[in-house]
Protein backbone atom coordinates (compact mmCIF):
# COMPACT_ATOMS: atom_id res chain seq x y z
CA UNK A 1 0.00 0.00 0.00
CA UNK A 2 1.33 3.06 -1.16
CA UNK A 3 0.34 6.85 -0.51
CA UNK A 4 0.04 8.75 -3.65
CA UNK A 5 1.66 12.42 -2.76
CA UNK A 6 0.96 15.48 -5.78
CA UNK A 7 2.87 19.12 -5.00
CA UNK A 8 0.52 21.83 -4.62
CA UNK A 9 3.03 23.83 -6.73
CA UNK A 10 4.11 22.23 -10.24
CA UNK A 11 1.29 19.28 -9.67
CA UNK A 12 4.39 16.38 -9.71
CA UNK A 13 3.36 13.63 -7.65
CA UNK A 14 5.44 10.68 -6.16
CA UNK A 15 4.25 7.86 -4.14
CA UNK A 16 5.59 6.95 -0.45
CA UNK A 17 5.19 3.78 1.51
CA UNK A 18 1.59 3.73 3.79
CA UNK A 19 4.46 2.81 6.75
CA UNK A 20 7.16 5.41 5.74
CA UNK A 21 3.93 8.21 6.15
CA UNK A 22 2.87 6.67 8.78
CA UNK A 23 6.05 6.76 10.83
CA UNK A 24 6.59 10.38 10.01
CA UNK A 25 3.06 10.84 11.28
CA UNK A 26 4.11 9.29 14.53
CA UNK A 27 7.17 11.35 14.32
CA UNK A 28 5.58 14.45 14.33
CA UNK A 29 2.91 13.99 16.81
CA UNK A 30 1.60 17.08 17.36
CA UNK A 31 -0.23 18.74 14.55
CA UNK A 32 -3.60 16.75 13.69
CA UNK A 33 -4.93 19.64 11.51
CA UNK A 34 -2.56 18.49 8.92
CA UNK A 35 -1.06 15.25 7.76
CA UNK A 36 2.30 14.50 6.78
CA UNK A 37 3.87 16.87 3.83
CA UNK A 38 7.19 16.27 2.01
CA UNK A 39 9.06 18.69 0.11
CA UNK A 40 8.85 18.59 -3.96
CA UNK A 41 11.97 17.38 -5.64
CA UNK A 42 11.43 19.27 -8.32
CA UNK A 43 10.17 22.47 -7.32
CA UNK A 44 10.79 22.96 -3.72
CA UNK A 45 6.41 23.15 -2.98
CA UNK A 46 4.47 21.03 -0.61
CA UNK A 47 3.62 17.80 -1.55
CA UNK A 48 0.14 16.67 0.37
CA UNK A 49 -1.35 13.19 -0.25
CA UNK A 50 -3.88 12.79 -2.39
CA UNK A 51 -5.71 10.90 0.10
CA UNK A 52 -4.41 9.77 3.49
CA UNK A 53 -6.32 8.94 6.76
CA UNK A 54 -4.31 9.55 9.73
CA UNK A 55 -3.69 7.56 12.85
CA UNK A 56 -6.08 9.01 14.67
CA UNK A 57 -8.52 8.57 11.89
CA UNK A 58 -8.86 11.88 10.31
CA UNK A 59 -8.76 12.04 6.68
CA UNK A 60 -7.02 14.06 4.09
CA UNK A 61 -7.82 15.03 0.87
CA UNK A 62 -6.02 17.34 -1.34
CA UNK A 63 -9.06 18.75 -2.51
CA UNK A 64 -9.41 20.52 0.70
CA UNK A 65 -6.23 22.01 0.38
CA UNK A 66 -6.35 23.19 -3.49
CA UNK A 67 -8.51 25.93 -3.18
CA UNK A 68 -10.75 27.14 -5.86
ZN1 LIG B 1 6.64 20.78 -7.21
Amino acid sequence: MSINYICLRCEWHEKFPYDAVRSFELLDDADQSAPPQFVCGVCGGTMYPEYYKGVQGNEYRIDNVRGE
